[in-house]
């Protein structure tokens, strides 16, 4: 980080890959960008997890490239070893093979493999809670949860929608009615996420996932088939509604119950191979009603922009093309 005051600095909150590919395109034109995550790691829903002896992919499974864009990256990715191509295409909700010839692609040690590598050469500061943003005339105040005062000329917020909205109303600052709406609009899907270590075999089909797209599972994923654990790991994703009916409930009760259905789902009886288990509430997995433009600039002067999986497209490949795009936007160029 340069300390030349001329340097046009960025506080941006959210070390998911859009907040990352934003901080890392700033950067690259000469910008001190300082990204702020509450997590202990980098990576947001692109989260990776041990538990016992094995390695978890708990939110995002895979990713698909559809974009140009987004392929530059995919490429360098794979250049730099921290991606692979998993499969192009996953057994279906009865287990048939059910390939369509796109490549779908996974981080080389989990999903975190690949924020971890952009997150390189950056000002990253994990464990970092922003609970306030005021704004002056030269820019941006955030603190954080531990006292730390982090400034900046511009602002963007990753985190998503309805956390984003908490913490810009948390200060000074009062965001116009127009953008409070707009992104109120903002729905999001929550994920109940299970992760099963076994001491014998998954019973998940090839290529080591089973795409459900249903309820009341969506997603059961062999992580040992996937390439990033050694021992019997599996990841169990219940479908939104029953994520939602049930997300509030015991932990105990939610694991045995979707320990259950997993063992149906695979015809084989799991719970008497399960070793260990570890349970994530994601109360904002999927995006349900998004925000059509790849990001929003409320503010030019100070800059204030959201961006991240609720704008423009979901998913990875979005939230990718909405970190570039507030880069783009800072940086006075039209997004690509
Ligand atoms: C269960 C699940 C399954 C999924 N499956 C897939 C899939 O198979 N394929 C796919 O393409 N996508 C999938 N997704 C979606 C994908 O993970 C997201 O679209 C993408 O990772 C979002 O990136 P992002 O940078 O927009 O947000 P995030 O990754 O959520 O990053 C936002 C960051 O902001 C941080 N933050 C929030 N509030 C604060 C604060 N106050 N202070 C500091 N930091 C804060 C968070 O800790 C987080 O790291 C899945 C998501 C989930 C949860």
């Amino acid at each position: 980080m340069s300390d030349d005051p001329n340097r046009k600095t960025c506080i941006i909150v959210g070390a998911g890959i859009s907040g990352l590919l934003a901080a890392s395109a700033l950067q690259r034109e000469g910008w001190n960008a300082t990204v702020l995550d509450k997590g202990s790691g980098v990576g947001g829903r692109m989260a990776t997890r041990r538990v016992g002896g094995g390695n978890f992919d708990h939110g995002a499974q895979f990713f698909t490239v559809r974009s140009e864009r987004f392929a530059g990256l995919v490429e360098g990715w794979l250049t730099a070893g921290v991606a692979a191509e998993w499969a192009s295409g996953f057994a279906d909700a009865e287990g048939r093979p059910n390939e369509d010839g796109h490549p779908r692609y996974r981080g080389t040690e989990g999903m975190t493999s690949i924020p971890k590598y952009i997150a390189r050469g950056l000002d990253v500061r994990t464990g970092e809670r922003a609970v306030r943003v005021d704004s002056g005339d030269t820019g941006w105040g955030v603190v954080c949860e531990s006292g730390l005062r982090v400034a900046g000329n511009a602002l963007v917020l990753t985190a998503p929608v309805p956390q984003a909205l908490e913490l810009i109303s948390s200060g000074s600052y009062r965001l116009p009615d127009g953008a409070m709406r707009q992104l109120e609009a903002v729905t999001y899907d929550p994920c109940l996420a299970l992760m099963l270590l076994l001491d014998g075999p998954t019973g998940v089909p090839e290529p080591g996932g089973m795409q459900i797209k249903g309820e009341p599972l969506d997603w059961i994923g062999d992580n040992g088939r996937k390439g990033i654990s050694e021992g019997q790991a599996v990841t169990v994703h219940a479908g939104p509604e029953w994520s939602r009916s049930h997300f509030e409930d015991d932990e105990t009760e939610v694991i045995d119950s979707m320990i259950t259905l997993a063992g149906d789902r695979l015809g084989t009886d799991l719970a008497s191979a399960v070793i260990e288990t570890s349970l994530v509430r994601w109360p904002h997995s999927w995006v349900t009603n998004p925000h059509p433009e790849p990001c929003l600039v409320v503010s030019d002067d100070p800059p204030l922009l959201f961006c991240g999986d609720a704008f423009g497209q979901p998913k990875v490949e979005g939230a990718s093309l909405s970190g570039l795009a507030a880069a783009d936007r800072l940086l006075g160029r039209d997004p690509r």
